[in-house]
Formats: C-alpha cells, structure tokens, sequence
C-alpha cells in the first residue's frame, strides 16, 4: 500500500537515523518522522511519499518514549540546529555511539566482533548545552519590516528570530540585541538574500573559554566608500583635538599583537553608519577584545568575506588549551597547555571543554616518546600539531588554508615551539612539500589526520600507505567517511587497534571519533 502526502497515521518508534529522524513501520512501509524519538507512540502526518517510505511530520505525541525529555529551547523544532533536543542526553550518546559502531559495520565492511573489541566509551560532556564558543547569527527583517537575527528554520533560509541560542554563552544575546537596537536605533538596514541588497548579513561572535576574550565580527554587503555617514564617523573620530578616539583599543598586550598597536591615537575607518554607536554598546560588554567587519558581497551562502577590517581593538582573541589525563574518568589537568590566537576566519573547535579531551587523546594514541617525526595532516591553525610537537622529534603539518599556516607559525612561535615546520598544500601532497634530502621527514613514524566531513582523499590515503608510518591517528567528524577511509587503510595493512568517540556537539547528531591505527607486522 502506498501513503498519500497529508495522510495521518499512528505508529510506533523504533529506531533513529543518522540524520536523527525517527524510523517506525506502517504495514511494511518505513516512515521517517522528523522530532519523534526512538520508543515514541506518534501521529504523523506525510509531508513526503515515495515508493517504499515517506517522510512525515509529528503532530502528537501519543505515548511518550522513556527516553522523551523537555526540550530547554523554545524554538528546538523550527530551528535545524538541534535535532536531539527531545533525547535524553544519556540517549543522545548511544545513538552516537551506535552511529559510529553502525558506519564501522555497515561502510567500513569490519565485523562486529572485531568493532566491538576496539571500541571504548564515547567521552560524554558533563553539561551538553552553552559549550559552543562560535555563533554565527544571520541578520534579516521579518514580514513586519523589523531587523531580527536568529537561526535559519531547517533545511530553508528563514530566519527564525532567536539571539539567546541555548548552545552558546549567555553574553552572546547581550551582544546580538546591542548589534540589533543600534540597527534599529539608526537605520541600517538588514540584508536581503533574495534581491542582495541591504547591509548587515551575519553577526560572528567567538569567546576564549580559558582567556574570557570576546570577538565580534558583522558581516557586511558594502565596501567602506559605499557606506553612508562615512564623513561623520571620521570626523568623529578623527578630528578631537587630543588626538585620542574615545574608542581607543585596549592597550597592547604582547609583541604578537602589532596591529592593535597601531590604533591607539588615530582613527579607524568607518564600514557602518554611526559606527562609534555600535563601538560604544559593544565595548562595554565584560570581555569584549575584538570588534571588525567582514566584507562580503558576493551572492553566496558562504557567509564570510575574506576582508576584514577590526574596528576596534585587537585583530585576534587568544584562547588556552589545556592537555588532560586520559587515564582518569574526571579527566584532570596534566599541567601542559598552549595558547592559540583566533581570528574571524580561522578553523578553531567549536566546544572547547571536549577539544581538551579530544586532544588528549589523540595524544595518547599517537604514543609519542620524544624521538619521533611525525605528520599532522589538515592542521588548521596547528592545534594539535603544537601538543605532538612537545612530546615528539619534529613535527610537519599541512594545511591547504594559507591564513591558517600563518596563523599556525605565530601559535609555535608564541609558546616557544621551535620541532613544528607547517606548510601551506594540499594534505595529499605532503610528500612533495618535505625536500628529498629529509630522510627522517619524508618517513615519518606517526601520521594524524584531522580532516572535514568529505574524509582523506584518496591520494592522501595513498601517501600514508607509502610512508608506512607505525601509527596512524585518525580524527574524525563524519563517521561515515572515517568507516570508508579506515577500510582502505586496513587493506594496505593496518589495523585498527582503538576506537573513541567524543561528543563535541551535544543535543545535535555529529559526533568526533578518534582511532588509532598500528601497522601489521610483516608476516615471517
Ligand atoms: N586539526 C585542526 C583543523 C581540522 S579542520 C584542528 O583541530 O583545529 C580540517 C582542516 O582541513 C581545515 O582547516 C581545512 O582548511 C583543511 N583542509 C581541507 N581540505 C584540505 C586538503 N585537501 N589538504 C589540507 N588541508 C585541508
């Protein structure tokens, strides 16, 4: 029998797919129904009808699931953000964990014996909300023409207003309604996606866990000369008689930081109409370091431009990340730690609680002892790279951002590490970046990779194979694609000897996994 759109049935909940969906069966026919959990008695109605299954949308919960709990966000269903919201958090780390045991067994073909043996607890997070240190709000206007910023409703470019994001810090709604009454207050407008007009497109704000820093950067539609009330904002600024802005940057905090230095006594351009109004809410925030803009005028989804301008203090926020002992549960401080510099466009883990033990455990499993070369493929700014540094021989790390290859010299640089060469390529290249007179480099004993959620390409997967380091660490964000790329290492004679996954996205269905590989002996 085939459903029709709009058709209500009841059924029951069975399980819950990677996308956090949940999976019943109606005579035969499987049903995904977006926001049901597993153990749910449901009414759903089809939004979708295909031959052999349907997506359909909850409309009442009929006998809830034992693993039901109320969602703290008001807004958790219109908003793609938090598929989980309704799952128990002890529920939401089995899923994980089933997710990466299921992409083991299923893409990677390993048996589940062989999964079952090699996987340890997933690493739980001891409070599962206001962990992220990066939001990203989009700016619009609703249907009555106020500015509102908010979250895109799932699967669409709606934006439903909501500044105080449960997963990010209680500071974050005090800037975003600061950013939005100074819109109000002075008319500047909100962009428009579908006739790319208007100014204000995105609100980026990161904070330092460790360090307390705050950065906000808007992402604006226009270039500076386009900005209307540029004239006021530099006579504003430019032109008090001692020569100071009231703005002025906080002062310079070390030598890293040059051009903080360069503010202090001058103006700095405008992008925003009454900019000094929007420094002067902004500044008083507790923890404000850095405020810039971000140029995009591109008709795009990717929301940031690559030109920044700060527009009031320093360029980048520092944060700590601390190694902790992995072979205790409460996972105490070691008393190792490395300081990092943030700028707008640098990759930086979102939750900096779990990176620690993400870390840390990469570093485990990298088994280092001091005389060791090894490989830390798609480094980003060298976070990890700069952990493996201290304990091993030398490090090389490969990143195909350019930024962030700068960005990963000054972090050595600044915590004094001197084993740590990076390099700006492709991880697949690796080879070509290390001179052939680098015996040692081009042969190294441990590789890590940390790639995004496409996985390795296979020409890096290939390269490793041909530098046959010991071990092989492998961080991942997509279980499916580690599953597929563990298989092709495991056929060109590694073993996979350890398998962790670490819950950096709670209330959400992603999950990191770290694995250790070891090369096989040769057989006599
Ligand atoms: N290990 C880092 C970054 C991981 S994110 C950390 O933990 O912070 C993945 C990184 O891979 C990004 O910085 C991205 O720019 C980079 N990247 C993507 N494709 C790449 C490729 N083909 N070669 C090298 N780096 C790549």
């Amino acid at each position: 029998m085939r459903y029709q759109k709009n058709e209500l049935l009841e059924l029951r909940i069975e399980d819950m797919g990677t996308e956090g969906f949940g999976i019943g069966k109606a005579e035969g026919f499987t049903l995904f129904v977006k926001d049901a959990i597993v153990g749910d008695r449901v009414e759903a109605r089809i939004v979708k009808a295909k031959k052999n299954y349907a997506y359909a949308r909850l409309e009442k919960v009929i006998e809830p699931s034992p693993f039901r709990t109320e969602p703290k966000c008001l807004c958790h269903r219109q908003c793609g953000g938090c598929q989980l919201q309704a799952l128990s958090y002890e529920r939401q780390l089995a899923f994980k964990q089933d997710k990466i045991r299921n992409s083991l067994i299923r893409i990677g073909g390993f048996a589940p014996e062989y999964v079952d043996e090699r996987m340890e607890p997933i690493v739980g997070m001891e409070e599962p909300l206001r962990y992220r240190n990066k939001a990203q709000y989009p700016v619009g206007t609703d249907r009555a023409g106020n500015v509102i910023a908010g979250f895109y409703a799932g699967r669409t470019h709606d934006i439903i207003a909501n500044t105080d994001c449960l997963l990010g810090p209680v500071e974050y709604k005090d800037i975003m309604d600061c950013v939005l009454d100074y819109m109000r207050e002075n008319t500047v407008s909100a962009y428009d996606e579908k006739t790319g007009t208007g100014l204000v497109r995105h609100v980026l704000i990161r904070k330092g866990f460790v360090s307390g820093e705050i950065m906000v950067c808007l992402v604006i539609n226009k270039k500076m000369t386009e900005v209307s009330g540029n004239e006021a904002c530099a006579k504003h600024f430019g032109r008090k008689s001692d020569g100071e802005s009231r703005y002025a940057a906080p002062e310079k905090r070390n030598s890293r930081d040059s051009h903080a230095a360069s503010t202090k006594g001058t103006w700095r351009e405008a992008f925003l109409p009454q900019q000094n109004e929007l420094i002067a809410k902004l500044s008083e925030i507790k923890g404000m370091t850095s405020i810039s803009v971000s140029i995009q005028t591109e008709r795009t989804n990717v929301i940031m431009g690559q030109e920044i301008h700060t527009i009031w203090g320093k360029d980048v926020i520092e944060d700590t990340i601390r190694v902790r002992d992995t072979k205790h549960t409460d996972w105490p401080y070691t008393g190792r730690e490395l300081t990092f510099r943030i700028s707008p466009l640098s990759f930086y883990q979102v939750n900096p609680v779990q990176t620690e033990k993400l870390y840390s455990l990469a570093l485990e499993y990298a088994g280092l002892t001091g005389r060791e070369t090894v490989w830390d493929l798609y480094c980003g700014i060298g976070t990890i790279s700069l952990f493996l540094a201290v304990s091993a021989r030398k490090v090389y790390g490969v990143e195909i951002v350019p930024q962030a290859i700068a960005d990963a010299k000054e972090n050595a640089a600044g915590n004094g590490i001197e084993n740590a060469v990076f390099f700006v390529g492709k991880a697949e290249e690796v080879r070509e970046r290390i001179p052939d007179g680098d015996a040692a480099g081009r042969h190294p004993d441990v590789v890590v990779v940390d790639p995004p959620r496409k996985g390795c390409d296979e020409e890096c997967l290939r390269a490793i194979l041909d530098a046959a380091p010991k071990r092989v660490v492998y961080v991942s964000c997509d279980p499916a694609t580690l599953a597929r790329d563990l298989r092709v290492l495991c056929d060109g004679g590694y073993e996979v000897e350890r398998v962790r996954g670490v819950d950096q996205f709670g209330m959400t269905v992603h999950v990191e996994t770290v694995v250790m590989l070891s090369h096989k002996k040769p057989t006599a």
